[in-house]
């Protein structure tokens, strides 16, 4: 077998299982009116069982390798979230059929909150607001070595498969290994196809991508960017790492993420980027903070030593970097 080809088969059977639970669940469960009610319960839900499914799969392949996800089950075993509870192992049971509760907290809890030598980072969901408001969302999983990601699976259940048929086919998902080149897999893992960035060299050609969110990102100096750049298309605002799969098969050339006016100190958390950085370097572009520093995924959970994200073509960034100076 060659070098990680079981991580490989892992994380996408995980992704598949994960993402095929999370569009049931927004099926089941999300309705306008539970927006409009503000009820975060059916991510909730989403979150806890994707989670719950990936980390058993993991552990049970890579006992010795440690998970740094975003959940733990501490407020979900509280009496008060039973329901919440129930709901989730409902769901995880579609895959694991003789799952109990308890099992299902215990799979959630392999999850630690500290990296190593050797660990995997999860996002159960990523895109929250997307997933609830029926736009994108992802699972991004990401293998992580003395500080160097080296294998990344982005599921992404909702997006199209092929951008000439944007209403056709739905469900991907990006993989990368590192030195090995991006692909894209169908839903069901199949259809594989070489991904690559686009070959815009001239700044005015470029399409930017930027968070939904405005509390995300600063949507304003972003647009200030593009006006300086001369970028005369309109920004592609989508949720979630969604937006790395989409440049790394050429379809914006810019992700920008320079922290928003509302919280101007955030900082990232690793499974926000991970899995997407992977996947957009080997598809051919580059992945910085806004200072041109490469990622440092060996701190923690979060990116204490970065600061915003610029994820471009390759042949663009120094440009970039230089306009966002300004
Ligand atoms: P996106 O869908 O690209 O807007 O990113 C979603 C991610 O943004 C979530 O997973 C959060 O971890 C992260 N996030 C939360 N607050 C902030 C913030 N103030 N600035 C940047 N990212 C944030
Ligand atoms: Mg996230």
């Amino acid at each position: 077998m060659d070098e990680y080809s079981l991580e490989m088969l892992t994380a996408i059977q995980a992704a598949i299982k994960a993402s095929a639970l999370c569009q049931k669940i927004r099926e089941d469960l999300v309705g306008g009116e539970s927006i409009l009610k503000k009820d975060r319960s059916p991510v909730t839900i989403a979150d806890y069982g994707s989670q719950a499914i990936i980390c058993k799969m993991v552990r049970e392949r890579f006992p010795n390798d440690t998970i740094v996800a975003e959940e733990d089950s501490k407020e979900l075993r509280r009496p008060n979230h039973s329901n919440i509870l129930e709901q989730v192992t409902h769901y995880v049971r579609a895959f694991s059929p003789n799952a109990s509760s308890k099992e299902v907290c215990s799979w959630i809890d392999f999850s630690s909150n500290s990296v190593s030598d050797r660990f995997w980072a999860l996002d159960p969901i990523d895109g929250t607001k997307g997933f609830l408001r029926g736009d994108q969302y992802a699972i991004a999983l990401a293998l992580i070595e003395e500080g160097v990601v080296t294998l990344g699976v982005l599921a992404c259940p909702d997006l199209y498969v092929d951008i000439r048929q944007p209403s056709g086919e739905r469900g991907v998902l990006f993989i990368a290994l590192k030195g090995k080149g991006s692909a894209q897999l169908d839903r069901h893992g199949l259809n594989k196809r070489n991904i690559s960035v686009s070959k815009v060299k001239n700044p005015s050609g470029a399409i930017i991508t930027e968070s939904v969110e405005p509390d995300h990102a600063d949507h304003l100096t972003h647009q200030r960017l593009a006006q300086k750049l001369n970028i005369s298309k309109p920004s592609l605002r989508m949720d979630s790492q969604a937006k790395y799969g989409i440049l790394a098969r050429g379809e914006v050339t810019l992700y920008l993420r320079v922290p928003s006016p509302s919280e101007p100190g955030y900082k990232e958390n690793i499974w926000d980027h991970a899995a997407g950085a992977i996947i957009a370097e080997e598809a051919g572009g580059r992945v910085t903070d806004i200072l041109g520093r490469p990622l440092d995924f060996s701190c923690g959970v979060k990116m204490v030593k970065n600061h915003g994200i610029l994820v471009s073509n390759g042949m663009l960034h120094d440009v970039v970097l230089k306009a966002l100076e300004m």
